[in-house]
């Protein structure tokens, strides 16, 4: 590289190879760059350990997602050749997935590689956004790189470097490798090349990640039909409360820590048992019961004064409307009563002239108008 003459001052000291900017190593010396990512892994793994004094697992979780997980790591991720970054990655997971099994479990036993998997996943495949620092590294040096093609010419253009270096072709081959049946020729040509790299090449992986999970993890019928609940829309909300008591939405450690364990698919009792609160039904393993148990304050409570306070604004507004009405629509007369469970809060006469059923759900999501 060629260097005007008097540019500094010659008492200004810099470096003579590398230089630390925004945080991130601009280097080509291997070791440079491996310590500065590993001693920003170091900082961020001890933060995550100051986690557990806060006693909360709803603001532990949020913080360790907002503040002191791949963001931390994700610019060095972005600049440096995954390979020199490779030590930092497994640092980081390893803090990273001992801390969600912490606030998870407390440190009992179920969090396997499923749900270190499941954590791993973005919301709307059905995870908690707790990005692993292996899997992001595989794509970031390549969409950084990628969608930065034509400033770099740019940059570049007096310098007598064009194209991509070997760095970016290595990194590509190796991202080849990881996802075998995407098509990467788009990503070898600047005028080719996707405007949002960092979308798609994270799409396409963590879509293959899901396809892969059933087969990988041989999921069992229950663990498939979770895993498919936790997909639709607003069915993670609960992820993005922010925890303010007076406006209800700070979720108590124990039923935090259940919805994290039944969404996680881990086991709630060691055994099935009758329920100790309504005394008549199978209290399974899984806490499916406990989650609808009719005894249970709580989420029932919540539950019956929305649909309370529902009901009264339509019938102080004039709209007729009826509570917990039954619904027949998928039987004929000559079938009998309905299998379905009653409606909500039944409106009639709604946009159209249509009948219009609300439904709330228990599960921290919002509720459903069919
Ligand atoms: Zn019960």
């Amino acid at each position: 590289m060629k260097l005007r003459e008097g540019l500094f001052s010659v008492d200004i000291r810099r470096p003579s190879s590398s230089v630390k900017l925004l945080g991130g190593a601009v280097s080509r010396d291997a070791d440079f760059i491996i310590g500065l990512a590993m001693r920003r892994a170091a900082n961020v793994v001890d933060l995550m350990g100051l986690l557990p004094q806060l006693y909360d697992p709803h603001s532990e979780l949020l913080l360790l997602r907002l503040c002191m997980g791949i963001a931390k790591l994700f610019f060095g991720l972005k600049t440096c050749q995954p390979v020199h970054m490779e030590e930092a990655t497994l640092f980081f997971d390893k803090g990273l997935r001992g801390s969600i099994e912490n606030i998870v479990v407390c440190g009992g036993p179920f969090f396997g590689n499923l749900q270190w998997r499941l954590a791993s996943l973005p919301i709307r495949f059905g995870g908690l956004v707790l990005y692993s620092a292996k899997l992001v590294s595989s794509y970031a040096f390549v969409a950084s790189r990628a969608q930065s093609w034509v400033l770099q010419d740019h940059i570049l253009c007096d310098s007598g470097i064009c194209g991509m270096d070997d760095d970016y072709v290595s990194a590509l081959a190796c991202l080849r490798d990881t996802i075998p049946s995407f098509d990467f020729s788009g990503f070898t040509n600047k005028d080719t090349v996707p405007s949002k790299s960092q979308q798609t090449l994270a799409n396409v992986l963590f879509s293959e990640m899901v396809k892969d999970m059933e087969v990988h993890f041989d999921m069992t019928m229950r663990q498939k039909t979770v895993f498919e609940c936790l997909r639709p829309p607003h069915a993670r909300d609960f992820l993005l409360a922010i925890p303010i008591d007076g406006l209800g939405q700070h979720i108590s450690p124990v039923e935090y820590h259940t919805i994290l364990m039944y969404r996680l698919m881990i086991l709630l009792f060691p055994v099935d048992a009758i329920c100790p609160v309504c005394h008549n039904a199978c209290l399974d393993s899984f806490g499916e019961h406990a989650v609808h148990c009719k005894e249970l304050p709580g989420f029932k409570y919540r539950h019956d004064i929305v649909r309370d306070v529902l009901f009264d604004i339509c019938r102080r507004a004039g709209i007729f409307a009826k509570k917990e009405a039954p619904m027949n629509f998928l039987t004929g007369p000559s079938d009998g009563r309905s299998t379905l469970k009653p409606a909500d809060v039944l409106v009639f006469g709604w946009v159209g002239g249509k009948q219009c059923v609300r439904e709330f759900d228990r599960g921290f999501s919002s509720h459903k108008v069919k």
